[in-house]
């Protein structure tokens, strides 16, 4: 007789590792199966975001910022560096030690709390049954309560930019270069665009970035849009808008790109080329025909508001189903969908998932912005306060960027906070809190707030809103 799991998780990435972690905690028989094999050879858990995302990328993003000051920013603060170098394969080293502790802190904390780590790849059958092939390609049926399906998401390819062995690469080639390209072209702005393109720049590589779309960064506010746009081409990374690849040709250790933009065709020639236009749902090979769970037209895993599949306790979390594809929001679905299979009432606020572009300055928002309120008709008041006139920021030279806070000019409760600058990701997620509690922009000007931080510019931005900052001059008087 088969095995017989509460709950059976398939992926081992952000959504289905805290999944299978929180069903354990509460009780619940749990195993789950991960497929993926690290560079060493073995299992490694922690999917996309610990493996080739979030980890390795900040891992490389906080490496390059360090040489880029240690190059250009110390002499500011009166500290000499001469002959400074960089250590590609040192850099990357250290990225994949890392990933490797995370990865394995995850294979720790499944034991910890009593999790089954299979190792093969999962395909749900009928009736919550769940095939499992190993590498040597023998296959057991486990049977489950309850099935999760967590398996992620994986980069897009364009046809007219066909990856190879090492010139024309996805996201997770580029984690691994062994020298800085002199010339880098990247296809797409969006957020691992830019990150990615921002590491390579850092390091001396000549970036242009192109974007199919004429506004850059279509989901930010566009005041923030605006500043960054402006910071990253004083940083050099030459963001073409309205630029649409249409054709790559590699010749040698080479490739030339084609793209069309206002000025007609026109071709670049680079070392390296990284694709980075998204990533889409992975379900190859996932489904049996008749287990019962239907896809969109995207091929995304079709799901209700509370990650319940159309087939009745079969669950899908994270990049494979709606929504944006953030670790962040594949655990919190993994979270709530254990709790809902042990019989809690969790539900998630899709409406407070906050996004974070890792550059440096950091770009964060959490709610809505600007235009999407201005389109909805929604009277606003809006409070803005520049790093220039923060202490912290300025001690730090840190004074790009703005806290922008927006708040409903009848309630006064904040609807979006938005952030580019210094420490934008954790001042945001400061606003996130509060705005989960409902809160006004006068509340949180009335918080005590450290000084000097760069967080008493979220304070000065909300008391902005009302005509009440003390340190910028009031847009509104009140
Ligand atoms: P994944 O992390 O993709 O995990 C799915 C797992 O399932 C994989 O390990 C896969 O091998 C396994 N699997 C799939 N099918 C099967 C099967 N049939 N059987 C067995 N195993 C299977 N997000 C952020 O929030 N912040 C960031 O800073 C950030 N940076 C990123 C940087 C880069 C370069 C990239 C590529 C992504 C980044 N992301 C970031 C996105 C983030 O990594 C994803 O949103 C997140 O990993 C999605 O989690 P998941 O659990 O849904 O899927
Ligand atoms: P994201 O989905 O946020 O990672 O962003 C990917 C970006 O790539 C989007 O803004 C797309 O407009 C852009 N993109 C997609 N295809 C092309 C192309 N052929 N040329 C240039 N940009 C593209």
């Amino acid at each position: 007789m088969s095995e017989k799991y509460d709950v059976v998780v398939i992926g081992a990435g952000p959504g289905g590792y805290v999944a299978a972690i929180r069903a354990a905690q509460l009780g619940l028989k749990t195993a789950c199966i991960e497929e993926y094999v690290g560079k060493d050879g073995k299992q490694a858990l922690g999917g996309t975001c610990l493996n080739v995302g979030c980890i390795p990328s900040k891992a490389l993003l906080d490496s390059s910022w360090k040489f880029h000051e240690a190059q250009d920013g110390l002499a500011l603060h009166g500290i000499e560096t001469k002959g400074v170098s960089i250590d590609v394969p040192a850099m990357i080293d250290r990225k994949d030690k890392i990933v490797k502790q995370f990865t394995g802190g995850v294979a720790s904390l499944f034991k910890a709390n009593g999790v089954t780590s299979i190792e093969g790849h999962g395909k749900l059958l009928a009736n919550k049954q769940v095939e499992v092939t190993a590498k040597d390609g023998t296959t057991t049926v486990i049977e489950a309560g309850n099935v999760i399906l967590a398996s992620g998401s994986r980069p897009i390819d364009i046809p007219p930019a066909p990856l190879t062995e090492n010139i024309i690469v996805d996201s997770t080639s580029a984690l691994d270069f062994q020298t800085t390209p002199q010339k880098l072209g990247v296809i797409g702005a969006g957020v691992i665009g830019l990150e990615l393109g921002s590491v390579w720049r850092r390091l001396g590589a000549e970036v242009v970035v192109f974007e199919a779309l004429d506004k850059f960064l279509s989901l930010a506010d566009e005041q923030v849009a605006k500043e960054a746009l402006k910071t990253f081409t004083k940083q050099g990374l030459q963001v073409r808008l309205g630029a649409r690849v249409t054709g790559t040709e590699v010749k040698g250790e080479q490739v030339t790109v084609s793209f069309t933009d206002a000025n007609g065709e026109q071709q670049l020639t680079f070392d390296k080329l990284i694709v980075a236009v998204g990533r889409r749902a992975y379900t190859e090979n996932l489904l049996a025909s008749d287990c019962g769970v239907d896809l969109d037209e995207r091929g995304v895993i079709f799901v209700d508001d509370y990650c319940e599949t159309s087939a009745p306790g079969v669950y899908a979390v994270g990049d494979a189903v709606r929504g944006p594809m953030l670790a962040h929001k594949s655990s919190e679905e993994g979270v709530m969908v254990a709790e809902r299979i042990a019989g809690q009432k969790a539900a998630m606020n899709y409406d407070l998932v906050p996004s974070v572009i890792y550059t440096h300055p950091e770009i964060a928002w959490v709610g809505k912005n600007e235009q999407q309120l201005k389109a909805e008709n929604v009277e606003v008041n809006i409070g803005v306060f520049p790093f220039a006139a923060n202490g912290r920021a300025v001690a730090a030279n840190e004074t790009t960027g703005m806290v922008k806070v927006i708040a409903d000019a009848k309630t006064d409760r904040v609807l979006g906070v938005h952030a580019i600058g210094p420490g934008a990701a954790e001042l945001v997620q400061q606003g996130a809190i509060a705005m989960e509690f409902g809160t006004s922009a006068e509340d949180i000007g009335m918080m005590v707030f450290s000084h000097p931080t760069v967080s008493e510019a979220l304070k000065e931005a909300a008391l902005a809103v009302n005509g009440h900052a003390i340190h910028v001059a009031n847009r509104k008087k009140r």
